[in-house]
């Protein structure tokens, strides 16, 4: 059945925009290096940020329009005071078909009865490395077995958590069979993600592992049979035969997926953020303490949209684009 999705969430290459990432906070538990620069990132003060209230209202504006699916991120959601309470909101819209969230796994084991009670629907949990000398020095902080414990309480209370591994040359790639093998007997899908640039990030192209060597890598292996994928999705996906859970890649830099996405993006801040990569931006948070009526909001909300590019810049010229470090976007 086709779906109405109101106009203002439609970009100028014809892409629906139905996939909302809210960012709940700039802060986080962890400190990875791919994410945030060493030093950490300036706080904003508290009263810069959009507070439950007003990402309530702006997620039902959204749902209004057509958004069907919402995904709760970060910095880490999970040390925003009062999560529990804005998913039994969010997931109290008939409207939205999915709510998830991108959590770094450490305090699921408190949390997640009570998510899971609110009603998530669906759980993605990074983890980088099994190794604990690793994980601390990728996380820049320790915290392994607080992550493991919580990918088996998400299985135990029936989700199918994603596991996020971003891939870094020299530092995890010699973990990527450890990896697959987690999935044999867990109903989880492994995601490899290739390493991205942002602001602070250190990034460089020898870190970068390709998806196509990963797929030979695992593909000496495995028989690695792959999986329809859905109209937007972001992984290539397969499946292993004797495994219960799958495989899947998140190719960002090597071959991008751009002509198929549907994600806009609520950072912490307030500002509605059209692709991952770009700089533009625009301040809904401004708008709406502004008194902005519901058209004006969705006035801006569908200039920005139509600004949106038919694709990112590619991996040689985003390195040299300003843009914010992963951490005040949310991935
Ligand atoms: N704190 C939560 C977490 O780590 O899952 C949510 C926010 S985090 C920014 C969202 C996802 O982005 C994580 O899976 C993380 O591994 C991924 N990520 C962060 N920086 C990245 C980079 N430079 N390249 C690829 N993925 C990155
Ligand atoms: Fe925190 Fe997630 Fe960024 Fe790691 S990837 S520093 S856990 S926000």
């Amino acid at each position: 059945m086709a779906m109405r999705v109101h106009p203002a969430l439609v970009d100028t290459f014809g892409r629906a925009h139905t996939y909302l990432r809210i960012a709940l906070t700039e802060r986080c538990n962890l400190r990875c290096v791919y994410c945030m620069p060493e030093e950490g990132v300036p706080q904003r003060p508290r009263e810069e940020l959009l507070t439950l209230e007003e990402i309530h209202e702006l997620a039902r504006l959204f749902v209004r329009l057509g958004v069907r699916k919402i995904r709760l991120t970060g910095g880490e959601p999970l040390v925003r005071r009062g999560v529990e309470e804005l998913v039994a909101r969010l997931r109290a819209m008939p409207e939205l078909e999915t709510l998830a969230m991108t959590t770094n796994g450490l305090l699921l084991a408190e949390k997640l009865p009570a998510l899971h009670r609110a009603g998530l629907d669906q759980l993605n949990i990074s983890l980088d490395s099994f190794d604990p000398v690793k994980f601390s020095l990728i996380a820049r902080r320790p915290g392994l077995e607080r992550v493991l414990e919580g990918i088996e309480l998400a299985i135990a209370l029936g989700y199918r958590p994603r596991i996020n591994c971003v891939v870094l040359r020299g530092i995890n790639d010699d973990e990527v069979l450890d990896f697959v093998a987690f999935a044999r007997t867990r109903p989880v899908e492994v995601r490899f993600i290739e390493y991205m640039p942002f602001e602070g990030n250190r990034w460089t192209t020898d870190r970068l592992v390709p998806y196509g060597e990963l797929l030979e890598r695992i593909g000496s292996v495995y028989r690695l049979e792959p999986l329809a994928g859905g109209p937007h999705d972001t992984a290539k996906r397969f499946r292993i035969p004797g495994f219960v859970g799958t495989i899947g890649f998140i190719t960002s830099m090597t071959e991008h997926f751009c002509s198929t996405c549907n994600r806009l993006r609520l950072t912490a801040d307030g500002h509605l953020k059209v692709c991952l990569f770009g700089p533009q931006e625009v301040s809904l948070r401004d708008a709406l303490r502004a008194g902005a009526s519901e058209e004006d909001l969705v006035a801006l909300i569908d200039a920005a949209v139509k600004r949106k590019k038919a694709h990112h810049a590619g991996m040689e010229v985003l390195p040299h684009i300003p843009n914010r470090p992963m951490i005040l976007i949310g991935g």
